[in-house]
């Protein structure tokens, strides 16, 4: 299944972002009301300049304390996040993903961000893709 069959069928309305210069206690609020894990950092929410995952956030908190609620989402983010495109396969995806070691992918549409592709709407996709696999396979096996 490619990713931007997966991004119809979440219609979530759009990525979630918040400029470098946010507060880090801004992207926690985010975070918490939309029950996600990630929030991609751009100042114009078309170009992804860093992502800024809760695991940022858990280890700036072990390193640094409660002073660390106090920063910028641009000093925790991550910068320059690897991306896809809405012609990669939910396979790819999970094989980025794999390797990067991270779980979370803008992805882009001629230069601008169109979306966010998460490990687990690439698991499910996958998931549907073997079922109906397996489905098309036994119905060949049995002559159906
Ligand atoms: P995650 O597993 O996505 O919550 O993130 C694990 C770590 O990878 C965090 O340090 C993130 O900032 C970073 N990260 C998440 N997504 C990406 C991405 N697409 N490219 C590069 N780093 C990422």
């Amino acid at each position: 299944m490619l990713v931007s069959q997966i991004l119809k069928d979440k219609a979530t309305g759009g990525v979630r972002s918040l400029p470098p210069t946010a507060a880090v206690a801004e992207a926690i609020k985010i975070m918490s009301e939309g029950r996600i894990g990630t929030v991609v950092v751009s100042s114009d929410g078309a170009t992804p300049e860093g992502i800024l995952s809760e695991r940022d956030i858990v280890r700036e908190l072990g390193k640094r304390g409660n002073t660390a609620l106090e920063g910028t989402v641009g000093q925790m983010m991550t910068k320059n996040p690897v991306t896809c495109t809405g012609s990669h396969t939910a396979l790819q995806v999970l094989e980025m993903m794999t390797e990067g070691r991270f779980r979370h992918l803008p992805v882009m549409e001629g230069g601008e961000m169109v979306g966010l592709i998460s490990i687990g709407d690439a698991v499910k996709a996958r998931l549907a893709e073997l079922s109906m696999e397996k489905d098309a396979l036994e119905g060949m096996i049995m002559g159906h």
